[in-house]
């Protein structure tokens, strides 16, 4: 039910916990982090945000790509492997999803039989296996593929990519679940609200729905699903910490 994710100069990590604390008052069962530093690596547990820093314990999180998530189950019960980020079949692909793919079982289906294999009960493991199969089939982009995915998935979604074979990239979309991108200097902070932004910087993108947010070398672009671009409105918040 909640969204936080970075990429910058600073580490990822504790910007990340730090964030899933902030947005903890949504509501949820479960939360869980990927970081990108040449390795894609998932931390994920049932439970709240302070269980899954004891579970990261003293790994070595060093990275300044990453996202987390907390998790308010829809498909699947609340547990380690429903939770997200939910890696696709490769394991070069990773996604954080907040709301509901209405036409996951048909996509499921027609996926499995394409040789993917699924691990857990959610419907967002099928979003992430059908941007790996997009991207297969049209030997195009990772932004291609995730923008070509929002036509096939019908339903609700506020979604952030990560994946090894794009290391300085993050790409995230939306349609009727919220997000917001805080705009630093040569940095930037996604978030299902304000709340984890605002002590880093005021300066927000709202996500409208149909659009692909794609950052990457210091620079965001907004595209619309049709892939036009978009001119981001940047917003100046005037809240108090
Ligand atoms: N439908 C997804 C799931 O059940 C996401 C739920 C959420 O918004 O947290 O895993």
């Amino acid at each position: 039910c909640g969204i936080v994710a970075y990429i910058g100069h600073r580490e990822a990590c504790p910007i990340i916990i730090k964030g899933l604390r902030r947005l903890e008052y949504r509501g949820y069962d479960s939360a869980g982090v990927a970081l990108l530093n040449g390795q894609l690596t998932v931390y994920k547990k049932k439970g709240k945000v302070a269980d899954l820093e004891a579970f990261i314990g003293e790994q070595d999180t060093h990275a300044h790509i990453g996202m987390g998530h907390t998790r308010w189950a829809t498909h699947g019960e609340p547990n380690d492997v429903n939770a997200h980020p939910h890696y696709s079949t490769s394991e070069r692909i990773a996604i954080i999803h907040n709301g509901i793919i209405e036409n996951y079982a048909a996509l499921k289906q027609h996926l499995q039989q394409q040789g993917h294999v699924f691990h857990s009960d959610t419907d967002t493991e099928v979003f992430v296996n059908l941007i790996e199969e997009i991207q297969k089939q049209n030997s195009c982009t990772l932004e291609e593929a995730v923008r070509l995915a929002l036509h096939e998935v019908v339903g609700a979604y506020a979604i952030v990519v990560l994946s090894k074979d794009n290391p300085g990239q993050l790409i995230a979309a939306r349609k009727g679940s919220p997000l917001v991108i805080g705009v630093g200097e040569g940095e930037f902070f996604l978030a299902s609200d304000a709340t984890p932004i605002i002590e880093y910087t005021n300066e927000v993108v709202y996500v409208n729905d149909y659009e692909l947010a794609i950052i990457r070398d210091g620079k965001l672009e907004i595209r619309s699903r049709e892939d036009v671009v978009q001119t981001p409105y940047i917003q100046t918040l005037e809240l108090e910490l």
